[in-house]
């Protein structure tokens, strides 16, 4: 395919070029080709979505919950409709495969659903004052303008994520998505432009400003006190400028950052369930999840079969380009991501770390992002590749005495997002999922992420909660009043 030029600055219901005429490349990480080139948004081009965003935002939170629900069930319909279509943009530029691509644009039309759904459930109380002086009445209102800026793994789901409950409370949004993913974010742009346009929603209500400069976007847009809202999607570093950028004007802020995620196999595990968990937890999206399993922790009784039976399913999963069916395992996103993995991985083996899996960088394919899926065992304590986030398709098998072992090595991290056990006992069980740190824990299955659930971690990896009834109160500031 040759590069397409894809104008891409969403206000309202036009899409535009950037006020400078400036663009930038996408490529796809699995040749290294360039597939298409996007408008690059200026900081004058946010500032404007972020004006139209504020103009909308009364008229859009004075309409009807119902109306609001409508919508966004439109939206879910047209994602659906259209899936086919967008599974193949994201498949391409991100890498992920096919059949994954498909479950993220059906993950997005769920958000859609969903908080359709929520949209007329808005919570509120009433109640009389103990002391007899009056009536108590808790509403709520939307926050006001909201800053979604969403990562690549999930562009699309990322930002449904954060768009469907902000509509759905009542906010307007100014998308910034990935640079290296904004395709599948504009597809999803002019979705929204058509059912906007049909029920004549404001102009303004949703913008999207891909950029090459997020930094710049960011501040200019949370110094300007239109804003009210950011929500954040991404690494932990950035999620704590975010956060530092947010005082001065005291925007709210939903922080959805990094993880390192444990993975704990007791000594009475379903061994086959576990590795069948182990290998989904750790290869989906090539390991690029914030939500991977980053270190397994198996008990000794298990840990050398289990070690062996992990690095044969690695050995056997097709790596290839996402677009093609065959493909489990595609590229990572860029060059920097497989030299990053690579560096950890060598800095391992340097230090003492046993390659299991026989496949090296020479056994995937050269011309694009490709990584092995490696295992590794023996890795000495200290290890980078056991403290980072590796964001790539390699694990880590550390062996333990007893469960208790396991969950303290588990819980020694100063990450929280996702955690995973498997035990066959009543009491493993327990233990594992009252015991591991983090804001959502996995006991014997590893699709920790659905609609209907509260999304988010603790510590470094940040707070907030995307999905299930806690999602939308991250859009909405609660209003008392009084009454005689
Ligand atoms: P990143 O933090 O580099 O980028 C995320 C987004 O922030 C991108 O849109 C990027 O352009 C933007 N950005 C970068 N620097 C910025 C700045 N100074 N100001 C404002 N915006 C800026 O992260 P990434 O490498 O793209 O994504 C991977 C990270 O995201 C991983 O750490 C992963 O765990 C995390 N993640 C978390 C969740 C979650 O729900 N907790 C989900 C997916 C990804």
């Amino acid at each position: 395919m040759s590069a397409e030029i894809t104008t891409g600055i969403w206000t309202g219901t036009t899409l535009g070029p950037a006020t400078d005429d400036s663009t930038f490349d996408v490529h796809d990480p699995a040749t290294g080709e360039i597939i298409a080139e996007v408008a690059d948004a200026t900081v004058d081009d946010a500032l404007a979505a972020l004006g139209a965003a504020h103009d909308a935002q009364d008229a859009w939170a004075a309409t009807t919950a119902r109306h609001r629900s409508v919508v966004l069930a439109d939206l879910a319909r047209a994602v659906t409709t259209r899936s086919e279509e967008l599974a193949r943009v994201l498949s391409r530029e991100m890498g992920k495969p096919l059949r994954e691509a498909a479950a993220e644009v059906a993950n997005t039309a769920e958000f859609f659903r969903w908080y359709a759904g929520e949209a007329e459930r808005l919570p509120g109380r009433y109640a009389d004052s103990p002391g007899g002086q009056g009536r108590i009445l808790v509403t709520r209102r939307p926050v006001g303008p909201c800053l979604a800026i969403t990562p690549w793994n999930f562009p699309l789901s990322m930002a449904a994520r954060k768009i469907a409950p902000a509509l759905a409370a009542g906010c307007t949004v100014v998308v910034k998505p990935a640079a290296e993913t904004p395709l599948v974010m504009l597809k999803l742009g002019e979705i929204l432009a058509r059912v906007f346009s049909h029920h004549e929603v404001p102009e303004g209500v949703v913008s999207i400003v891909p950029t090459t400069d997020a930094a710049a976007l960011s501040a200019a847009l949370m110094a300007d006190p239109r804003l009210r809202k950011v929500t954040f999607t991404g690494s932990t570093a950035v999620g704590r400028t975010l956060v530092r950028q947010s005082a001065d004007l005291l925007l709210r802020t939903s922080m959805e950052l990094g993880g390192n995620a444990p993975f704990v196999v007791a000594a009475d595990a379903d061994l086959d369930a576990a590795v069948n968990g182990a290998v989904a937890a750790k290869t989906r999206n090539a390991g690029q999840v914030c939500v991977a399993a980053n270190r397994f922790i198996v008990v000794a009784d298990v840990a050398e079969e289990f070690t062996a039976r992990l690095a044969e399913r690695f050995d056997a999963l097709p790596v290839g380009p996402g677009t093609d069916p065959e493909t489990r395992v595609g590229p990572l996103v860029t060059p920097e991501a497989v030299a990053r993995v690579s560096a950890l991985v060598d800095a391992a083996v340097a230090a003492g770390a046993r390659q299991v899996t026989a496949r090296t960088r020479a056994d995937v394919p050269g011309e694009g992002y490709f990584y092995p899926p490696t295992v590794l065992a023996d890795v000495p304590c200290g290890a980078d590749v056991l403290n980072t986030e590796i964001f790539g398709p390699v694990a880590t098998v550390s062996v333990v005495g007893d469960l208790e072992e396991a969950i303290a090595v588990a819980n020694d991290t100063d990450a929280g997002l996702a955690a995973y056990g498997y035990s066959a006992s009543a009491a493993g069980v327990e233990a594992l999922a009252s015991r591991l740190k983090a804001g959502m824990v996995a006991v014997n299955r590893v699709n920790i992420a659905d609609v209907a659930a509260p999304f988010g971690g603790v510590d470094q990896s940040g707070f907030g909660r995307e999905g299930g009834t806690e999602g939308i109160e991250e859009y909405l500031d609660t209003r008392y009043v009084a009454l005689p």
